[in-house]
């Protein structure tokens, strides 16, 4: 093959299009690792919750920078990863919001939380521990991922409109994206927890049999919460199944009249029995909370009328 010679313009062009393919290279490992930064997620309210992807849908401020997700008043709201919060008060339109620096780089928005002294819109608590934040939360303290960090309201310019959580994620700090994808992928917990000076827990679990597998070692028992009650009192609404394990020296009982019991065996609990659990003394630790397929033990479980 003759030697072909390549003109100064043919040269610029190839120069030119290496030129475009390193910065789309450089734009895709960008966004790759933007993307890869943000770890799978702790869903940010531990309670029935209702969303849709509204991102980006026109609001009279401009388009809609976050997801909202529709909740009871005062249901807890949780750290979606580790990191650093700073409270945020003086903004009339967001009321009263939390920022989250995770570990991650990520930062996360809470707004609207609640603002209310009664269950009433009565806008009479302020942004105040135990109303807006967690009880003794201060800002610019750590926390831990799925410690409680504050409560669903409707304060800012969500006053007197259904109780949101308003939640924006914003990779490496930069600009919001769409959280919805990720909301689907989180993982959602079982309670708040409480923060790291809390060492142990004891749980009570109230709710319906869903399935028993009394062939298994140890038996297990599927529950449908309706209420989870933590030994420092809070309470939770989770909206979510658990898979509890029954060991062998667990306590079983029926209740027959009010402060009555008899002993009762697994085949007692059939699909649709109320029942009361209660766990044993665990640490306050994420697994704990997330309560996976078996990780709960009970130790005390009453069959109620
Ligand atoms: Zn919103």
């Amino acid at each position: 093959m003759p030697h072909r010679s390549v003109g100064p313009l043919e040269m610029s062009r190839h120069r030119t299009t290496a030129a475009v393919l390193l910065v789309l290279l450089a734009a895709w490992v960008s966004s790759a690792t933007a993307g890869a930064a943000v770890p799978r997620l702790v869903f940010p309210v531990v309670a029935k919750t209702t969303y849709t992807n509204d991102f980006g849908a026109p609001r009279w401020q401009g388009s809609h920078e976050g997801n909202d997700l529709m909740a009871a008043k005062r249901s807890p709201v949780v750290a979606v990863e580790a990191g650093r919060v700073v409270k945020w008060t003086s903004s009339r339109s967001a009321g009263c919001m939390l920022y989250l620096y995770g570990r991650s780089g990520t930062t996360y928005m809470y707004v609207h939380l609640n603002n209310d002294r009664t269950l009433r819109n009565d806008n009479d608590g302020g942004c105040r521990n135990r109303i807006a934040y967690a009880p003794r939360l201060r800002s610019g303290q750590q926390v831990a991922a799925g410690e409680l960090i504050g409560y669903v309201g409707d304060s800012g310019d969500a006053n007197g409109i259904a109780p949101h959580l308003h939640f924006e994620l914003h990779p490496n700090g930069g600009r919001a994206v769409s959280p919805y994808r990720r909301l689907r992928d989180a993982r959602r917990h079982l309670f708040q927890r409480p923060r790291s000076t809390v060492e142990t827990l004891e749980l009570r679990v109230r709710g319906t049999v869903v399935r028993t597998r009394g062939d298994l070692d140890p038996d297990r028992i599927r529950i449908r919460v309706t209420q989870v009650r933590l030994s420092n009192g809070w309470i939770a609404k989770p909206a979510r199944t658990v898979m509890m394990t029954l060991p062998s020296e667990a306590t079983l009982r029926r209740s027959t009249a009010p402060g009555t019991w008899t002993t009762a065996t697994i085949a007692d609990f059939s699909v649709g029995s109320r029942v009361q659990a209660w766990t044993p003394v665990m640490p306050n630790a994420r697994s704990q909370a997330r309560a996976a397929p078996g990780r709960l033990a009970i130790r005390d479980i009453v069959l109620r009328r």
